[in-house]
């Protein structure tokens, strides 16, 4: 029987496995979709899949993944970020990285979120205050002349539970919440050349059951209360109609795509982390 610990540290494992083999496909010509279900192929092999991959390029910030019928292609310049979550019986590690196809423009921007995460880090330890670890990742995404994107934040995890309670702004804010040994967090800074929040943009093809019913029991038998993808129903004999149906009655969740305000572009990195006492511990490498 293995423990939390265990399942946490294997999650990660394969989720950050399953980012390095998404980011070593993305290429220009190769179709959004073609990434997306080979890397939850991918993650299959070894754990479940926690949300539906999100490929979210140039201005859309998150919250985007493919239906089949998808067109859409990697072109030379897009700024392209992959998030990507696996789960161990329920303990999920959520990662995500951005990269450039065939040009560096943004190698700074991109630089921004992954040093701002890289700091958020170091200060990590029991103890902290989350509002110090929101400070530091503004204060270094500031310093390479970009802004965080304030309206999305890092999280706690627990078991089945993606987004647990606990917020980590990616901004300075005044707050006393701590961090204490045990906590396992993801933490994303999103840095932007534009005014720094997001909004929606449309239909994201991503769902969540939010409340229990029985009319919704064959979504929860399927997926529980993790996000899921369109695509994904129909193995399951599952229909749109019956999809949008939960929609109208508030039992089915549809997330939109978010998108820098401005139009500006969007970099993200990010980990889970377990907190130690002297530290934390990076489960996503
Ligand atoms: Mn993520
Ligand atoms: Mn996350």
């Amino acid at each position: 029987m293995k423990s939390m610990y265990d399942k946490f540290k294997l999650a990660g494992k394969i989720a950050g496995n399953a980012l390095k083999y998404g980011i070593s496909i993305i290429d220009e010509g190769v179709s959004y979709i073609e990434v997306a279900e080979k890397v939850e192929s991918y993650i299959l092999k070894n754990a479940k899949i926690a949300f539906p991959v999100n490929i979210s390029v140039n201005s859309i910030a998150a919250h985007y993944t493919p239906n089949p019928e998808d067109k859409y292609i990697f072109r030379r310049g897009d700024v392209v970020k992959l998030d990507v979550g696996a789960h161990v019986n329920g303990y999920i590690g959520d990662t995500a990285a951005t990269v450039e196809i065939g040009s560096n423009e943004y190698e700074k921007l991109i630089e921004a979120s992954k040093m701002a995460l890289e700091n958020a880090i170091s200060i990590v330890k029991a103890g902290v205050k989350v509002a110090d670890i929101s400070k530091e990742i503004e204060k270094t995404i500031n310093s390479y002349g970009y802004r965080p994107i304030r309206n999305l934040q890092g999280h706690s995890i627990e078991q089945y539970k993606l987004h647990a309670g606990l917020s980590i702004p990616n901004h300075a804010y005044n707050g006393r919440e701590v961090l204490k040994e045990g906590d396992v967090v993801a933490i994303e800074p999103f840095a932007t050349n534009g005014e720094g929040y997001v909004i929606d943009d449309g239909k994201s093809n991503i769902y969540q059951v939010i409340r229990k019913s029985q009319a919704a029991s064959d979504f929860i038998r399927h997926f529980g209360s993790l996000p899921f993808a369109e695509r994904w129903i129909y193995r399951h004999g599952l229909s749109k109609i019956k999809l949008n149906f939960m929609v109208r009655k508030g039992i089915i969740h549809s997330y939109n795509i978010l998108i820098e305000a401005k139009g500006g572009m969007v970099s993200q990195r990010e980990h889970t982390i377990m907190v130690t006492t002297d530290g934390c511990e990076v489960l996503t490498e």
